[in-house]
């Protein structure tokens, strides 16, 4: 093995070890970094990891690609600091399968990159002998995460700021629990006005001397991790190499990164199927060949699917040898006979996402919330038209629980609630307000981190 760099899909930056792409999370001419090259795991080594636990499974995916970076015994301390949780595979009918990636602190798929980006940031910091910290502004969900993601990750200080008005009293009691280096602060206004004040503080030249930096979503460090439960779960369920069907409800195309990059280090995917919501400018353009994006987003009841451009297409353009800007422009066609031989692609209307909850629980128990259930459609569209009899696995991204309003009215009960989402009421809050100013906001920052 040899270390792997990292190339910028605009090709006008240079190609840099995994470290420096980490922590500068997009490239400098505004591309996304991708691995120069791809590792290839022979058939007897994917046989071998069914005998191992998820977190092992991690060390040993991404030890590939972190070689040169973090030695592998570190590796692996992180991973199973990462991955405390369950990654159950459910059997649902025939050879068709539902894999759960909701068992994380934040009952959501997102826990498994942010998590791992949080602790491969905290290792390189304390190697390099350096601290961050991550400023963010916060309307809900991706807050929580952050903060989960990084609580008690050493050399790195959390500040979220969030407004208390528009934010639910769980997802509020989700950030102001941790405590330890996640400092919470409520700006009396808006959303946007907790943005703006981020974003004033990265462009101040006054705070140059804090070490901010923001947790980018399209951190490289973010996809790597999202490979692992594909080669995972062909691991646990794929006998002799038996080419495995995948539906992955995908929004900004992270997720289905993941699982393309797991077919290129040659786990036996045969088809990956691409399951939207009304957002289908990747439907359409798998179609047409040509690339619309959707604005404003559409909104759908699987609301973190609602994205008009995803930010991860360019990546998947890119590994078909096409060249996509980030403002969606094409400016190469990546190979589409490929594209259309590797993916299948559907849109998932409302009505249907709704009805496929509803069949779901009524023919399989299988209970379903939004998001699983745009993946559970697709991959019974594609079931239906093309025949197959192979095996499939679609993908649950978030637990029910966190949909109860629209579960209760599909299903009429209320889903279970994981211990992750329970136990908040009896938690102590710590959080601070602030007005919305400027000033008072560079004051609270320099008392809290400059001292
Ligand atoms: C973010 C998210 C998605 C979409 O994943 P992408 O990687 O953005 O395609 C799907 N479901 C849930 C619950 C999510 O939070």
């Amino acid at each position: 093995m040899s270390q792997i760099f990292y190339y910028s899909t605009n090709h006008h930056a240079p190609e840099v070890p995994l470290a420096d792409a980490l922590l500068a999370g997009q490239a400098p001419d505004r591309g996304l970094y991708m691995p120069r090259s791809i590792p290839v795991l022979a058939p007897a080594e994917v046989e071998g990891l069914k005998h191992l636990s998820y977190a092992e499974t991690a060390a040993h995916i991404l030890g590939k690609f972190t070689e040169g970076t973090f030695p592998p015994h570190l590796l692996l301390n992180l991973c199973q600091d990462a991955y405390d949780y369950e990654v159950p595979l459910e059997p649902v009918r025939d050879k068709q399968y539902i894999m759960r990636l909701d068992r994380g602190p934040t009952a959501s798929f997102k826990d498994f990159a942010a998590r791992m980006m949080a602790r491969m940031f905290g290792m390189l910091l304390q190697m390099e002998k350096r601290e961050l910290i991550i400023l963010t502004a916060t309307s809900g969900d991706t807050g929580s995460a952050i903060a989960h993601a990084f609580y008690q990750v050493p050399n790195i200080q959390v500040m979220v700021l969030f407004p208390p008005d528009e934010v639910s009293n769980r997802q509020r009691k989700q950030m102001t629990t941790l405590g330890g280096n996640i400092t919470i602060v409520g700006v009396d206004g808006q959303f946007d006005d907790c943005q703006a004040l981020v974003k004033r503080a990265f462009a101040d030249r006054e705070l140059k001397k804090l070490p901010l930096t923001s947790a980018n979503s399209i951190n490289i460090g973010r996809l790597l991790p999202q490979a692992v439960y594909y080669v995972y779960a062909c691991a646990r369920l794929a006998r002799r190499g038996e080419p495995v069907t995948f539906s992955v409800p995908s929004g900004n195309f992270g997720n289905m990164m993941g699982a393309l990059l797991a077919g290129r280090m040659g786990v036996p995917v045969e088809k990956l199927i691409i399951a939207t919501n009304s957002n289908d400018e990747v439907p359409r353009y798998m179609e047409s060949g040509e690339y619309h994006k959707i604005v404003p987003s559409r909104a759908c009841i699987s609301n973190a699917m609602n994205v008009g451009h995803p930010s991860n297409f360019a990546r998947v353009v890119d590994l078909y040898g096409g060249h996509m800007d980030e403002t969606g422009k094409i400016h190469r066609q990546p190979d589409l006979n490929r594209m259309r031989k590797d993916l299948w692609a559907v849109s998932i209307s409302e009505e249907e996402t709704r009805q496929t909850i509803k069949a779901a629980w009524q023919d399989h128990r299988l209970l379903l919330e939004p998001h699983g259930a745009v993946g559970w459609a697709g991959l019974q569209r594609y079931a239906a038209s093309e025949k197959t009899k192979g095996l499939m696995i679609s993908v649950e991204t978030a637990h029910p629980a966190k949909f109860p309003e629209e579960i209760q009215a599909l299903l009429g009960f209320d889903p279970e609630v994981p211990a992750a989402l329970t136990g908040l009421e009896k938690k102590k809050e710590n959080w601070s307000r602030l007005p919305v100013d400027y000033d008072a906001f560079r004051n609270l920052l320099i008392n809290t981190y400059a001292s």
